[in-house]
């Protein structure tokens, strides 16, 4: 997914699966500049964008608008949580995975050219199954200990590390990456 930083600067970035790459919508506190999900309007037309390949048409309510920002709160701290080497997870989070998980995620179709699609209309409740039922799977599974964030200087980004090696530490090379390499040639030449 394509990002542009406070200061102007593209990048792309690989959250590494659904549940993390839905925390690229916004956030609390400080993050809510970020924020992307105003109205019922602004997610039907980000999801479409998700690795989750939903190409038809999305319908979202002001309820699923609601639960949607719950819902990626939670993932957000369970997230940090892990990337910062917790194992003890709060009950109200993982409740809301839960509780978004119940619903039914969309229904995979096959097309006659034997690509897979989703069956229209795909709800924001479906949606957020997904997300909750990825965060289940990240969350129980081996991969908890690649969830990691960003180790740039205010860059919250978290992300799942599929490397083979795991050993990740950026958001993107382009970014953070760089702006590290760059510091640290610095350090080492220092100016005068
Ligand atoms: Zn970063």
């Amino acid at each position: 997914m394509e990002l542009t930083a406070l200061d102007g600067q593209r990048f792309r970035f690989d959250a590494g699966t659904l549940s993390l790459e839905f925390l690229l919508t916004g956030g609390e506190g400080e993050l809510a500049r970020w924020e992307q999900l105003h109205r019922p309007e602004d997610l039907a037309a980000w999801i479409p964008r998700s690795r989750l390949g939903v190409g038809g048409p999305v319908e979202v309510s002001a309820e699923e608008l609601a639960a949607a920002r719950r819902l990626r709160a939670a993932v957000r701290r369970l997230a940090a949580g892990a990337a910062g080497g917790s194992r003890s997870f709060a009950a109200a989070d993982l409740a809301a995975l839960n509780e978004a998980a119940a619903a039914p995620p969309p229904a995979p179709v096959i097309e006659p050219d034997l690509t897979r699609s989703w069956a229209p209309p795909v709800t924001g409740a479906q949606f957020l199954s997904a997300v909750a039922r990825d965060a289940i799977a990240l969350f129980a599974g081996p991969a908890l200990d690649r969830v990691r964030m960003c180790e740039g200087d205010r860059c919250y980004l978290l992300f799942l590390d599929t490397s083979r090696p795991g050993a990740r530490r950026w958001c993107s090379m382009d970014r953070c990456g760089n702006r590290h390499k760059l510091r640290t040639r610095r350090d080492r030449n220092p100016p005068g």
